[in-house]
């Protein structure tokens, strides 16, 4: 979309919504809400619409209308500076927005109200019923184990662990389309009811059943980039369209907009990571895709599929998150998580910020940022606020748990995989996590079908397995 009109756009976002609070808000309708939650025996998904309406109800009875309408001109205000700051890799230009961003989060937490910890009640925006102390305990249980595995692998030598000449092989962007699309297509994508597009960053729209629009970039070289970035917004994609068709046109199986989230952050990010690392970087599935690599990659003829999945799943730890390795991923998210919560509660000022993080990123992936582009102005999240991040994570040990009990439920899973049969996978997330939407609360939803919540001991059970044996 064009870049002038963003502004435009974000008025007629805040506008909208300032008409979806209204309408959400009204007397009758709270009535109707506040009846419905006295009724009993309720079904399953009579119970969670009345749970989503009431949460959004709730949300907004504690944030005046004055309020969201600062929030959101803070936000676009913040994300004009921030891009003209990355651009120069200027945080000076960024710092007083980000303190307005700060100060708006501070208030926002205070208005929604919290038991424990301010960050509860913005994390619960994205993944309802998540609190800090949680969070905290997932990470203390998940990040110290990852940091051996990650120091086992750099100091195997192994394969993983050496550069590829493929990192810097440049590829013809049209016949990298076409390999995109010939992916979307053997992964059963029905293209009447999914567009592939090219943008900046990497996103996935759903727009209402039976339509999600989802975006690549093509940077030119490096074609893994762009062939996992693809698979990884295919994820999301998958997740939105097999929501069941009984629920389109209610708030179980829509994208409710007045808290911004679907079924919850965290499984949304599970599907696109389960895709695109658990299946598209493992052994089966560079066997399925070989061909269509090979034949619209002429320099991969030179190559077999083990320098392919070697070069698919290096490991190397850097400053840069986005297209971070599995090993490595986690830190990014464990260093923003960390500095969300110091800016929120005031232990950290954002005039430290740059300094902060280059500390923090040398501790978590021994390197140093070489500029503020590339530290504390990273990652564009922060112009909206905070709270997003933990669900990262929360999304790779996710996928983990999920990966885990697929191989041990779907009989012939690698083989299926191998000869691009993906329906039998596809089916069983459908009856296990796709189709219920909103339903129910994510920590619900996993506990129903998985036994268990978000336990870290899935991601470091099989990244051990896959890089160090
Ligand atoms: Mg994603």
């Amino acid at each position: 979309m064009p870049v002038n009109g963003a502004e435009g756009r974000a008025t007629a976002m805040a506008g909208l919504g300032g008409l979806y609070r209204n309408l959400l808000l009204d007397k009758s309708f709270v009535a109707l809400a506040e009846k419905a939650t006295r009724q009993r025996n309720l079904n399953d998904y009579e119970k969670g619409t009345v749970r989503v309406i009431n949460r959004g109800i709730r949300a907004f009875k504690k944030l005046p209308y004055e309020f969201v309408e600062k929030e959101n001109r803070t936000y676009v205000k913040a994300e004009i500076a921030w891009r003209r700051a990355k651009e120069r890799s200027d945080f000076r230009i960024f710092r007083p927005e980000l303190e307005e961003v700060i100060k708006i989060s501070q208030d926002k937490a205070e208005l929604l109200g919290y038991d424990g910890h301010p960050y509860d009640a913005l994390v619960d925006i994205h993944e309802e019923n998540m609190k800090t102390a949680e969070l905290d305990r997932i990470f203390a249980r998940f990040i110290p184990r990852l940091k051996h595995v990650r120091d086992r692998v750099m100091s195997s030598g192994s394969e993983f662990t050496k550069e590829s000449r493929l990192e810097h092989r440049k590829y013809a962007v049209d016949k990298m389309g076409r390999i995109n699309d010939q992916i979307l297509k053997i992964l059963n994508y029905d293209r009447d009811s999914v567009r592939l597009d090219v943008s900046t960053h990497p996103s996935t729209f759903p727009l209402g059943p039976k339509d999600a629009r989802i975006t690549t970039r093509y940077g030119g070289v490096n074609f893994k980039n762009t062939l996992f970035s693809t698979i990884h917004e295919a994820g999301h994609a998958l997740y939105d369209l097999n929501i069941d068709a009984s629920l389109s046109m209610t708030p179980l199986g829509r994208v409710p907009r007045f808290l911004s989230q679907c079924a919850s952050m965290g499984l949304h990010e599970s599907q696109s990571r389960f895709w695109e690392n658990f299946v598209g970087r493992g052994r089966s599935f560079v066997r399925a895709v070989m061909p269509i690599l090979r034949n619209n990659l002429d320099f991969l003829k030179r190559y077999d599929e083990e320098q392919v999945y070697a070069y698919f799943n290096s490991v190397r730890p850097g400053s840069i998150r986005t297209g971070a390795d599995e090993v490595t991923y986690d830190f990014h998210i464990a260093l923003r998580y960390e500095i969300e919560k110091l800016l929120l509660t005031g232990e950290l000022k954002a005039g430290d910020l740059p300094e902060f993080w280059n500390d923090k990123a040398e501790e978590f992936l021994g390197v140093r940022p070489k500029n503020e582009a590339e530290g504390a102005l990273q990652d564009i999240q922060w112009t909206m606020g905070f709270g997003y991040f933990p669900t990262y994570t929360l999304g790779n040990i996710a996928a983990a748990l999920v990966w885990h009990r697929a191989k041990r439920e779907l009989k012939g899973l690698e083989k299926n995989i191998r000869d691009r049969r993906f329906k039998p996978l596809q089916g069983w997330l459908r009856q296990k996590i796709y189709r219920y939407g909103l339903t129910y609360p994510p920590a619900v939803l996993l506990k129903k079908k998985f036994g268990e919540g978000y336990n870290p001991d899935y991601a470091i059970k099989y990244l051990e397995e896959k890089y160090l044996q």
